[in-house]
């Protein structure tokens, strides 16, 4: 069974008025518990896919089919599609100067529980949940009291997204990592906060170049993108492959 299910998926982006084809047919399946990786040079389309996965409006689907659990993700709004479970980790982490870190996850978390019907938390039950989150990614709590991300170092901003993640819940869970350069501890503060949440019911999709990452990550599956589609999918070898060969050849390959 599938968990997504990407079908020869084109999708677009308003340049200046003209239309700009970046995603040409992407075909991906993602199994349930699995973490998969996406890798592939820079500008072939990679965050431009996690983009129309969690639904931003600047791109237009002109082809294709996505399916999350069997519905139509492409048809739901950014909203449904987070209640529905998926997450989207962003390269860069927006500063919200005025707003409580903590309140603005318990809106957030509240928002997906009752859309799957679940019971809200209560700023006590909320408080228990969040604590012991922060605890686990070993996070100071007065992180928790300062206005979102702002004045966070990029240590923080991670931790800070991982806890996001971890409190969510989502079935699937988009990180793209690829530009962010990304220090070791932040590497592994992604994926600790991965593999924390690593069950058969949840599933990642991580966009990233860092060999060290997926080696602490151990991905089922890597893919390789390039010009909008993915050329090619393997083992972690294939990571490994490519970060001493580089892309030069897959590209040949699939020309
Ligand atoms: P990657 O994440 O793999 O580096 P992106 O998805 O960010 O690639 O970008 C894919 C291509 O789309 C690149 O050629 C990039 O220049 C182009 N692109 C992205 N955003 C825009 C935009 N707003 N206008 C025009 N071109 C864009
Ligand atoms: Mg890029
Ligand atoms: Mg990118």
């Amino acid at each position: 069974s599938e968990l997504l299910k990407i079908s020869g998926l084109h999708a677009s982006i308003d340049a200046d008025g003209a239309p700009k084809e970046i995603l040409r047919g992407v075909d991906l399946v993602i199994p349930p518990g699995e973490v998969h990786a996406i890798m592939g040079p820079n500008g072939c389309g990679k965050s431009t896919l996690s983009y129309v996965l969690a639904g931003r409006q600047d791109y237009e689907v002109t082809a294709g089919s996505v399916l999350f659990k069997g519905e139509d993700l492409l048809a739901m709004e950014p909203e449904e599609r987070a209640a529905a479970g998926i997450f989207l980790a962003f390269q860069a982490p927006v500063e919200l100067p005025g707003v409580n870190n903590a309140n603005f996850l318990r809106t957030a978390v509240n928002a997906v529980r009752r859309a799957r019907n679940a019971p809200e938390l209560d700023a006590v039950g909320f408080l228990k949940a969040v604590r012991a989150a922060t605890k686990n990614l070993s996070m100071a709590d007065d992180m928790l009291k300062r206005n979102v991300n702002v004045g966070f170092s990029g240590g923080e901003k991670k931790r800070n997204e991982v806890l996001q993640m971890t409190m969510l819940q989502p079935t699937l869970a988009i990180l793209d990592e690829t530009d962010s350069g990304l220090d070791v501890d932040a590497l592994r503060i992604v994926a600790e906060g991965v593999q924390n949440l690593r069950s058969p019911d949840f599933s990642a999709l991580v966009i990233t170049h860092h060999q060290k990452l997926l080696d602490y990550l151990g991905p089922d599956r890597v893919h390789v993108m390039a010009k909008g589609r993915i050329i090619r999918s393997g083992g972690p070898e294939l990571a490994r492959q490519i970060n001493e060969e580089g892309y030069a050849a897959f590209l040949r390959e699939a020309a």
